[in-house]
């Protein structure tokens, strides 16, 4: 789907808004002058872009992908509930994020349009998790080994946010 925006063109029109096509939407959009074919980077344009972002629902049982359209300056958080589309009603639990991935980093909070991959996962299994971590003897038990990862990645966290 071509977008149409009325913008002044640098080239032909540098006082009156004139048609332009949007090619790329987002922090540095693309745009085409529709008068004098002119392609170049308006500055300060601000446009609503859709993005998709992957969510890695991290549930015990059967681990799922799905992808969410979200919007470009959108600012997502840890411990947000997150809203799939295409999800079966018995799969339909409240998701919450627990991670948000940029790059290759892990970080409480960022805008969709940073985003890599969302982290979630069904809040009754959170509850779950947390439960069985207070009454858990031995750290290192057959199946905890997912959790251990996620609170040493919370660690980390927490050590980045002391040391910043
Ligand atoms: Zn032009």
């Amino acid at each position: 789907m071509t977008q149409h925006i009325k913008i002044e063109c640098p080239s032909c029109s540098p006082e009156e808004k004139v048609s332009h096509e949007l090619i790329k939407l987002g922090i540095s959009p693309l745009v085409h002058c529709l008068e004098c074919g002119l392609v170049y980077v308006p500055f300060g344009l601000k446009t609503p872009e859709k993005i998709s972002v992957r969510v890695f629902v991290n549930r015990i049982e059967k681990p799922f992908t799905r992808w969410v359209k979200l919007t470009a300056g959108e600012l997502l958080c840890e411990d947000e509930e997150i809203v799939l589309d295409n999800v079966k009603v018995s799969d339909g639990e409240p998701f919450i994020i627990t991670s948000l991935q940029v790059g290759v980093r892990r970080v409480p909070s960022a805008h969709a349009e940073e985003l890599d991959t969302i982290w979630a996962r069904p809040l009754n299994e959170i509850t779950f998790a947390k439960r069985r971590k207070i009454r858990q003897k031995h750290p290192i038990s057959p199946g905890s080994i997912r959790s251990v990862a996620e609170i040493s990645a919370l660690a980390e966290y927490s050590k980045a946010v002391q040391e910043s």
